[in-house]
């Protein structure tokens, strides 16, 4: 596999002014743990850190074992994703904690759902969360601060909610991104990886490692081999990112 269509986000990073500062955030952690396992694989091989977003009620305590001996010789993060990965909209996109949800049953599900990963990963889960589809009503932000939460990361597409209680560290490239229905080609992934990196960052790169097949891990073993290695790039942590902001 040629890392040809790596060309213009090589060239982004060649003329970066200063250090770009990037993360790899990776959803639906307890959907397909194989594939999951396989996702970090190649992440640890590179040192780069992943910020898992783990489903509650998906997150068994044999999943959270081998991700909590993982952390050790990596840079895996957890945090929460939503809490049972459930559409509950009749109509329009699907959402989690949308306008069919009252807010006392989004703050439940919050508390609920921290609750459920903190009996799994203790104080090794970060306060971050990531509301499944990306996408939540104003309403989950005071939810997620009276449960200490502090970090919300959604796609840059939706916008801000402005909470001062918290910090926002969203995705800019989706792997899996399209129009109507068809994913970008490699080269036009790539193009879009340059032109976030030419807005100055930070770049956050969506995963989904339950639907990624085998032979696109060569293509992330290339990007991350490229990420790892160039001096202008500076790879954290989205708890790192939020820090720093
Ligand atoms: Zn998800």
């Amino acid at each position: 596999m040629s890392g040809r269509w790596l060309g213009p986000l090589r060239e982004a990073l060649d003329a970066a002014p200063g250090r770009v500062t990037w993360f790899v955030r990776d959803d639906d952690g307890g959907w397909d743990d194989a594939r999951l396992a396989a996702l970090l694989d190649v992440a640890d091989r590179h040192g780069m850190p992943v910020d898992v977003a783990m489903i509650p009620t998906e997150t068994g305590p044999g999943l959270a074992r081998e991700l909590i001996a993982r952390m050790d010789g990596s840079r895996l993060r957890v945090h929460q994703h939503g809490y049972s990965h459930t559409n509950h909209e009749t109509e329009g996109r699907k959402c989690e904690f949308g306008p069919a949800r009252p807010a006392g049953a989004i703050a439940s599900d919050v508390r609920d759902g921290r609750r459920m990963l903190l009996e799994r990963f203790g104080d090794r889960l970060d306060p971050v969360f990531t509301p499944p589809w990306n996408r939540s009503v104003p309403e989950l932000a005071p939810a997620l601060v009276s449960c200490g939460i502090t970090v919300l990361s959604r796609d840059v597409t939706a916008g801000r909610l402005g909470h001062p209680g918290l910090r926002e560290v969203p995705v800019d490239v989706d792997w899996f991104g399209g129009r109507r229905g068809v994913r970008w080609t490699r080269e036009e992934l790539g193009r879009r990886m340059a032109t976030a990196v030419a807005a100055g960052g930070p770049v956050g790169l969506m995963l989904h490692h339950a639907v990624t097949p085998p032979e696109e891990l060569d293509e992330l073993d290339g990007l991350f081999a490229l990420l790892a290695a160039h001096p202008a790039v500076r790879t954290r942590a989205i708890q790192e990112v939020a820090l720093a902001a």
